[in-house]
């Protein structure tokens, strides 16, 4: 699965949707069946892709009892598998990153993933920029 920020080029409606990949999302879009649902427009258009913010396992840990921890950890294990193969991971430099995408307004396929404090999450999104958190685990930790 892979979200995609939407942009109506009529109306200028920005809304995210989610595809089962690139491809579907092209076979769509030539099919006409992308409609902006404010104006009936088949003028989408794929928006840069929101960039990810890692979540600590910390956080996660403290959130769940040790037991469903395990299964929680299984379906974080997949989701990790398809960040790494689907965003560039940008580590500490996640709020520059972020910035040069928004502002250059780069068509770049694959987005981005990486660390960020609260702080750069709250002035990112104040910019505008919005991100998303992801759950994550470090391979070393069980
Ligand atoms: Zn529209």
């Amino acid at each position: 699965m892979i979200k995609y920020n939407l942009t109506c080029k009529s109306c200028k409606l920005n809304f995210d949707s989610w595809f089962a990949s690139s491809l579907e999302f092209e076979k769509l879009k030539k099919k006409s069946l992308l409609i902006c649902h404010n104006c009936n427009s088949f003028k989408i258009e794929k928006s840069v892709m929101m960039p990810n913010v890692i979540n600590k396992t910390s956080t996660i840990k403290e959130k769940f009892s040790s037991n469903k921890y395990k299964s929680i950890k299984k379906i974080i294990n997949r989701y990790q598998k398809f960040v790494k193969n689907n965003f560039d991971y940008v580590g500490e430099n996640f709020a520059y990153e972020a910035r040069s995408i928004h502002y250059k307004n780069t068509k770049s396929e694959k987005g981005i993933y990486g660390h960020a404090s609260k702080k750069d999450i709250k002035e990112l999104s104040e910019e505008g920029i919005e991100t998303q958190l992801i759950p994550w685990i470090n391979d070393k930790e069980n």
